[in-house]
């Protein structure tokens, strides 16, 4: 299997560059922020606990994260690999992913982080907002959303660091050019 985790702040284009990468190599997505976005419109109870968070900008809980990880992994035995988008957040989250994976004797390839500037973040995000109503995209929840990202999820980076994973991508200028840089970090990846 190939195993890419997409890293990076929100509005960094994750999303964007995992339909790209899906498309070339076959993975199965897996992004947590949609699979919590998916339990709020199903009015689920996690849906319901869940909402309140991401509307301030914080973090869902590790365990409920790595329980619907765990349940996707389970589901796609036979795919060629997966994109992990959004996902792992916390040092503690990508401990646990380690462990998931390591059940079906599977493994992290890279883990590559776009790169962008805060200012650009912001107004890639106001302007999400304003074209898809989504209710975390307002300046006040995408400001706290990019401290908690420097606070809780930029150590996540170190973490690969040490085990020789960590590739940095510049996550500006055309899709496309993104994308390139994408391909050529993954075409690193020892099988
Ligand atoms: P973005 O990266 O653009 O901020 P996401 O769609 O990845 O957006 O996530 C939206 C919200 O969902 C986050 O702000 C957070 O509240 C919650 N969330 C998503 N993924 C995780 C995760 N791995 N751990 C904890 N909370 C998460």
């Amino acid at each position: 299997m190939l195993n890419v985790i997409l890293f990076g702040p929100p509005g960094s284009g994750k999303g964007t560059q995992s339909e790209k990468v899906i498309e070339k190599y076959g993975l199965v997505h897996i992004s947590t922020g949609d699979l919590l976005r998916e339990e709020v419109a199903a009015q689920t109870d996690l849906g319901k606990q869940a909402k309140v968070i991401m509307d301030k900008g914080e973090l869902v809980s590790d365990t409920i994260v790595i329980g619907m990880i765990r349940n996707k992994l389970e589901e796609h035995q036979d795919s060629p690999g997966f994109i992990f988008d959004g996902f792992p957040r916390t040092v503690d989250q990508a401990r646990e992913l380690r462990k998931a994976l390591s059940d079906y004797d599977e493994r992290v390839g890279v883990m590559i982080s776009l790169e962008v500037a805060r200012e650009e973040l912001v107004k890639r995000l106001l302007n999400r907002g304003k074209e898809t109503g989504r209710s975390d995209d307002n300046l006040e929840t995408i400001n706290n959303r990019i401290d908690v990202y420097d606070r809780q999820t930029m150590p996540v980076t170190y973490y690969y660091d040490k085990m020789h994973k960590h590739a940095a991508v510049d996550g500006t200028g055309s899709v496309d050019k993104i994308f390139e840089r994408i391909v050529e970090a993954i075409s690193k990846v020892k099988s």
